[in-house]
């Protein structure tokens, strides 16, 4: 091979159920992720010779400039450790570079380092051989974050332990969404603090019944009312605006609404594509959004969309 690409998936959080913080500092959670289309694509082919196997050189393009700008191009990017920690196991490893071309917003609530590092991983494994069977991938994925795994997987699924443990769930049809964006990022780590802040008495997480059953009628007026996120408070309380956000989609005739994960995208639910469309014209006169995407979910996960041979 000399250059693979993959593309993977944001998701959005359809239930986030946060648990007290545990010794290790992590939460337990009930986590309903849910791939939406919105895609960021991983390149990866052979890199400098001599240098270490498994490590990366990277570049980056992408739909948002001030976003980009934000993605560290060094070994602390998540697709660069991805290939560090695959390469430990594959003796046919070599450096590479890799190129992101992100759609997903940075620092947004939609995972979008988790979806690189999934898709570098597919990438890598597919240009060094394909000798890492999909099992190990997944458990490779756990080690590099909560939120790695799922974008391996795509669709809907429910994470539990701290996210990673996943089990895929049954959803009909397809569901339309809005997003709006933000110009600055959230820290998920400020948000986590600001809401052990708010919640120090936090219950243990449960799935919640009536959205699973939502989700497999394929019912998106059910769906929009169970849509749930223990997170969203400690989201409006480090950012006011997001409530307005939420308010207006509401108001604009959206079926749910909801800060996508740690924030601060904001996610609404519509009826169709195009009430998604009518839905994103009333988002972005609002002044604090920076602009919209629709999309529509489930859809697969890490998936390779060009392998070049070697000539
Ligand atoms: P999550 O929803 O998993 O909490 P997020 O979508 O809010 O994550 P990311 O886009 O994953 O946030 O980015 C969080 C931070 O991770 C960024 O501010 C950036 O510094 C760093 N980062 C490392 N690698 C990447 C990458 N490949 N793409 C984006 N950000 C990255």
């Amino acid at each position: 091979m000399t250059a693979v690409t993959v593309q993977v998936p944001a998701k959005v959080n359809l239930q986030l159920a946060v648990g007290p913080a545990r010794d290790d500092g992590y939460h337990d959670l009930v986590n309903v992720f849910h791939a939406v289309s919105l895609f960021d694509e991983v390149t990866v082919m052979p890199g400098a010779s001599g240098a270490h196997p498994g490590s990366a050189t990277l570049s980056i393009d992408g739909a948002i400039d001030s976003h980009t700008a934000r993605v560290p191009l060094d070994p602390t990017n998540l697709a660069a450790r991805a290939a560090s920690l695959l390469a430990r196991e594959v003796t046919s490893a070599g450096p590479v570079h890799i190129h992101l071309r992100k759609a997903i917003p940075v620092a947004g609530g939609m995972a979008g380092g988790s979806a690189d590092a999934a898709g570098a991983l597919v990438a890598c494994n597919t240009l060094w051989g394909g000798r890492v069977a999909p099992e190990r991938l997944a458990e490779i994925a756990a080690h590099l974050g909560s939120d790695v795994p799922f974008p391996l997987l795509g669709g809907t699924a429910v994470g539990t332990g701290r996210g990673e443990i996943l089990t895929p769930a049954v959803a009909e049809g397809l569901f339309h969404w809005v997003f709006a964006l933000s110009e600055a990022g959230l820290s998920t780590a400020t948000v986590f603090a600001e809401y052990d802040r708010l919640r120090p008495d936090a219950p243990v997480p449960a799935l919640d019944t009536a959205l699973m059953t939502a989700l497999a009628a394929g019912d998106a007026p059910a769906l929009g009312a169970a849509l749930t996120n223990d997170l969203q408070r400690a989201a409006f309380a480090l950012r006011p605006d997001l409530r307005h956000t939420i308010d207006a989609g509401r108001a604009a005739g959206a079926l749910g609404a909801i800060v996508s994960g740690s924030g601060p995208t904001c996610a609404f639910l519509a009826r169709s594509a195009g009430h998604a469309q009518e839905l994103a014209r009333a988002l972005r006169a609002l002044p604090e959004c920076a602009g919209t995407v629709t999309a529509h979910g489930p859809v697969p996960g890490a998936t390779i969309l060009e392998a070049t041979p070697a000539s």
